[in-house]
C-alpha cells in the first residue's frame, strides 16, 4: 500500500503540515497563532476542500489539542486510511547525529537535553512530536534534524576558541538550516550535476537567515554556530556579535539573562535596527531612513560572509539564492551581487527582476542561481527511506 506520510514543522506560535500519499504532496497547511489567536488553514488536493478557521478555545489550548484538530480532516480527506509516518523537522540533533531517525522513548529523552541548546525552536518541536504521537500513536515517527548537514565540517569550524572542555560538552558550532542545504544540494545532483561537484555558496535568506559554503555536497561551514543567533542578521535576531555586548548588557547595564535573550533573539536583526518592522517586503517599501539603513546592514553582512567563504573555499563555482528573501526579493539579490566582477560572477539585470533559475550573465566564471528550497519535502524523502529501511528486511 502506497505510505501516507505526514510532515510536521512545529514552532512556538505554528505548526506547519503537509500530507504526502507517495511522493505527492495532497494536504498541505498550518495552524498559525498558537497562543494568541489560533486559526487553522488548509488546502486539499485531494476533495478541493480549503479550511480558513478560527480554532475554538478546546482545540486552542495546546500544540496537541490544535493538532487534534486536524485529525477529523485528515482522516475525511484519507478516507479512513491511516497516516503511516510523522516525520518531524527538530532543530538539534546534538553532536552525534548526522543523520534522520527513527523516534523512541530514548530518542525523546536525548533530544530533551539538547532543549538549552536551542530554547526558541527544540521545545516547541518537541511538543509537535508528543502531539503527534498521542495523535497518530500507530505512525512511524522520525526526527530530521537542522543541525546533521553540518556534523562532518572540518573541525576549524566546529570549535570556538574556547578552552577545550567545553568543545568536549558540546560547546560546538552546530549550524542550522541543514534541511534546507541538503535539499538545495540534492536540486543540484539531479540537475546540474557539475555544480553539485564543485564549491557552492548557498544564501538561505527568510525569517531566519544563514548561509553555506558547501564543496562536493559536503558542509565545509555555516555562518550559524552554536546557537541559531549567530551569522546574518535576521528578521528579530542579532546575527553576529561581539560576546563583549553580550557582558555589557549583564554587567554594567543588569539585564536578567532572560531579558538578554528576549533582546537577541526576538528585538534585534532587521526589527531591531529599523524599528519598523522585521518584514523585508515591509522595509524595501517603507521611507523611513532607518529601514534603508537595516536593508544597508543586511546586505553588507551577507556581502561580507560570501567573501570569507569564498576564501575558505578557495573560489566560488555557484551561489543559490534560496528563502523568502532569497527567492523573491530582486533588489536584495541585486545589492548582494553589486560589483562582485572579482569573485568572477555577474548577473542578468532581466533574469534576476524574472527571479529565473539562473541569474548570471552567459559570460559570469560564477553561475548564480535562484532555487525555491523545500524543507517539507527533504523531511518526506527521509521518512520515506526510513520507513522503507523498516520494512524491508536486512
Ligand atoms: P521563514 O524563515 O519563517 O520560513 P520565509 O522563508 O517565508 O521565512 O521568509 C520570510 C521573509 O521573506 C520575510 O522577511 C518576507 O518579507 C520575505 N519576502 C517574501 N516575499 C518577498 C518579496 N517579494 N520581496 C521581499 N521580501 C519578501
Amino acid at each position: 500500500m502506497v505510505p501516507v506520510i505526514l510532515v510536521l514543522n512545529s514552532g512556538s506560535s505554528s505548526i506547519k503540515f503537509s500530507l504526502y500519499q507517495d511522493e505527492a504532496e495532497q494536504i498541505a497547511g498550518q495552524i498559525s497563532g498558537l497562543g494568541a489567536e489560533p486559526r487553522l488553514d488548509l488546502l486539499s488536493r485531494i476533495s478541493g476542500k480549503t479550511i480558513d478557521r478560527a480554532l475554538n478555545s478546546s482545540e486552542a489550548r495546546s500544540h496537541n489539542t490544535a493538532l487534534q484538530a486536524l485529525l477529523p480532516v485528515i482522516d475525511e480527506e484519507l478516507g479512513g486510511r491511516p497516516v503511516t509516518a510523522v516525520g518531524h523537522r527538530v532543530v538539534h540533533g546534538g553532536t552525534d547525529h548526522d543523520l534522520p531517525l527513527k523516534i523512541t522513548d530514548e530518542i525523546m529523552d536525548e533530544l530533551r537535553a539538547l532543549e538549552p541548546l536551542a530554547p526558541l525552536h527544540q521545545p516547541h518541536n518537541l511538543a509537535g512530536i508528543e502531539a503527534a504521537r498521542a495523535t497518530f500513536p500507530e505512525a512511524i515517527q522520525t526526527a530530521c534534524f537542522d543541525t546533521a548537514f553540518h556534523r562532518k565540517h572540518p573541525w576549524v569550524n566546529d570549535t570556538f576558541a574556547l578552552p577545550r572542555s567545553l568543545y568536549d560538552e558540546g560547546v560546538r558550532r552546530y549550524g542550522f538550516h541543514g534541511l534546507s542545504y541538503e535539499y538545495i544540494c540534492e536540486h543540484l545532483k539531479q540537475n546540474d550535476p557539475t555544480a553539485y561537484s564543485g564549491r557552492v555558496i548557498v544564501a538561505h535568506l527568510g525569517n531566519g537567515a544563514s548561509m553555506c559554503a558547501i564543496h562536493g555536497g559536503q558542509s565545509i561551514g555555516s555562518t550559524m554556530g552554536f546557537t541559531a543567533l549567530d551569522g546574518l542578521p535576521m528578521g528579530t535576531r542579532c546575527g553576529q556579535l561581539d560576546p563583549g555586548v553580550v557582558l555589557y548588557l549583564l554587567t554594567t547595564k543588569g539585564m536578567s539573562p532572560n531579558d538578554v535573550s528576549d533582546l537577541l533573539y526576538k528585538q534585534s536583526g532587521l526589527k531591531g535596527l529599523s524599528g519598523v518592522s522585521q518584514d523585508m517586503r515591509t522595509l524595501t517599501q517603507s521611507d523611513d531612513p532607518r529601514a534603508r539603513e537595516a536593508i544597508d546592514y543586511y546586505v553588507f553582512r551577507i556581502r561580507r560572509e560570501l567573501g570569507a567563504m569564498a576564501a575558505v573555499l578557495g573560489g566560488i563555482d555557484t551561489i543559490v539564492f534560496t528563502g523568502g528573501i532569497g527567492e523573491n526579493s530582486a533588489l536584495i539579490r541585486r545589492r548582494v551581487c553589486d560589483s562582485q566582477e572579482w569573485l568572477g560572477f555577474e548577473i542578468d539585470p532581466e533574469l534576476n527582476e524574472a527571479g529565473a533559475l539562473r541569474i548570471s550573465t552567459e559570460k559570469s566564471k560564477i553561475s548564480a542561481m535562484v532555487i525555491p528550497t523545500n524543507e517539507e519535502e527533504m523531511i518526506r524523502r527521509h521518512t520515506s527511506a526510513l520507513l522503507s529501511a523498516e520494512t524491508t528486511p536486512a
